[in-house]
């Protein structure tokens, strides 16, 4: 690749001395009080807790022993709605709502309007990303021209441009022959084929699970079937063609299988889910929220269970949102008619600390490495809190209570699936590649 894979706007680097902050970074074996100096926006020093003095030109942050310093997090699944969709979202709001959530790099999906599948328009969204974006912002071009499925991109060249993968997210490419010539490209251009997996045949029509609550509420049912046919589809065809594929939001225990099976025969696969899968499921439509309408669709409580077992186990790699801002009118329509997907960048962490780690499921190291481990999976650099890296990180309060959205959302749009929930743990401040890219408004007040 002749550019570099992420692009960020201007920033400042810091200078800052967090006191006495709890580091939790599994990746570096802390998990300890600790001062954590930043200079010129690197991390020059890690030393005991309140054994480092401020030298008054570095801004002093005292943790109390209490704040938690996290490394960043990093989001492979997001839609930032631009270009095209700017009513929904763009590259300012979303990276904004980002860096609130503790992300420090998300990567964008190409279902925008026009969609991203030429080197032209990835040029100018990178370009844009460079004067705009608070946090590092990575593309996803189609896999098929208009997401058609009918004609490849030119995969080689947008890899040239900067592409970390490609994918026809909204869609599954439904002829395998198409998906096997992408694999082929794949193997001799690199980049991670990233695929949201639906056999159309199946789904057609549907607008949540098929089920007994689809039954109940006389809705067109959407079977899990659609989704882990074609994991184990494409799985298999990656396996033949020796070629590496991710798949997007996993949704169902079927397709968790399949992905445990295919990494079992020594495939290159890899997996993300979604905090809405994790933590929702069918019985949350019942209320016909369209906030609960999702692509895929929240399952049952036994798919949920083996999502949470293939977190935990490792067959799936990593949370990623799919952050998918729809204007308020657009969501504000009977269930049927509304557009599928739910914001999740500002509530991700708060909603699964609160869901999973308070309950004794997940462990918080646990949840912070699968919150990053998207990075390695695109070939990027993994947050990592040690003297010598540049600052990414984010800092938590895991006692504040918060209610998601009450005081408004940094995204553009509102359609979040946890509004309105109490949750625990609060991004305080985000650090993006050296700079303070967040602050929490509570908090800024405090730090003056
Ligand atoms: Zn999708
Ligand atoms: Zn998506």
């Amino acid at each position: 690749m002749s550019v570099p894979p992420l692009v960020h706007g201007p920033q400042q680097p810091a200078d800052l001395l967090l006191r006495d902050v709890h580091v939790t970074d599994p990746r570096s074996m802390l998990d300890a009080r600790r001062d954590v100096s930043v200079r010129g926006g690197s991390i020059v020093q890690i030393a005991e807790a309140g054994s480092l003095d401020g030298d008054g030109e570095q801004e002093l942050i005292e943790g109390e022993g209490r704040l938690r310093l996290l490394p960043a997090f990093v989001d492979p699944h997001v839609h930032l709605r631009t270009p095209g969709q700017e009513h929904r979202e763009n590259l300012q709001t979303g990276t904004r709502a980002a860096a609130a959530g503790g992300y420090c790099a998300v990567i964008a999906m190409p279902n925008t309007d026009p969609v991203l599948d030429a080197a032209p328009l990835l040029r100018s969204l990178r370009d844009a990303a460079a004067r705009e974006a608070c946090i590092s912002v990575g593309f996803l071009p189609a896999i098929t021209r208009g997401l058609l499925g009918e004609q490849l991109t030119e995969m080689a060249e947008l890899r040239r441009e900067g592409a970390l993968g490609f994918s026809d997210d909204g869609r599954g490419v439904q002829s395998a022959g198409m998906l096997r010539k992408a694999l082929q490209y794949q193997r001799l251009c690199g980049g991670v084929l990233a695929l949201h997996e639906e056999d159309e045949t199946l789904s057609h029509g549907g607008c949540m699970n098929e089920g007994v609550v689809s039954a109940a509420l006389g809705l067109s049912g959407i079977p899990t079937v659609s989704e882990s046919t074609m994991v184990a589809r494409d799985a298999a065809l990656a396996g033949y063609e020796g070629a590496r594929v991710h798949f997007q939001h996993l949704s169902c225990a079927a397709s968790v299988d399949a992905v445990a099976e295919a990494k079992a025969r020594g495939f290159r696969v890899s997996a993300e889910v979604a905090p809405h899968h994790l933590l929702l499921t069918e019985q949350d439509v019942r209320g016909l929220d369209t906030r609960m309408k999702m692509h895929p669709p929240l399952a049952t409580e036994t798919d949920r269970q083996t999502l949470i077992a293939g977190l935990l186990a490792g067959t799936i790699d990593c949370i990623a949102t799919d952050h998918a801002p729809h204007a308020r009118d657009e969501k504000e329509v009977p269930f049927e008619q509304a557009p599928m997907g739910t914001t999740g960048l500002e509530t991700a962490f708060a909603a699964l600390y609160s869901g999973l780690v308070l309950t004794g499921v997940l462990s918080l190291s646990l949840l912070v490495q699968r919150l990053s481990d998207g990075a390695r999976l695109f070939d990027l650099p993994t947050p990592l809190i040690a003297p010598g890296a540049a600052a990414n990180m984010t800092l938590v309060d895991l006692d504040a209570v918060w209610v998601a959205g009450e005081h408004g959302w940094e995204s553009r749009s509102e359609n979040c699936c946890f509004a309105g929930q109490a949750l625990r743990g609060r991004v305080m401040l985000t650090l993006c590649d050296g700079s303070v890219v967040y602050r929490e408004r509570a908090f800024a007040m405090a730090a003056l």
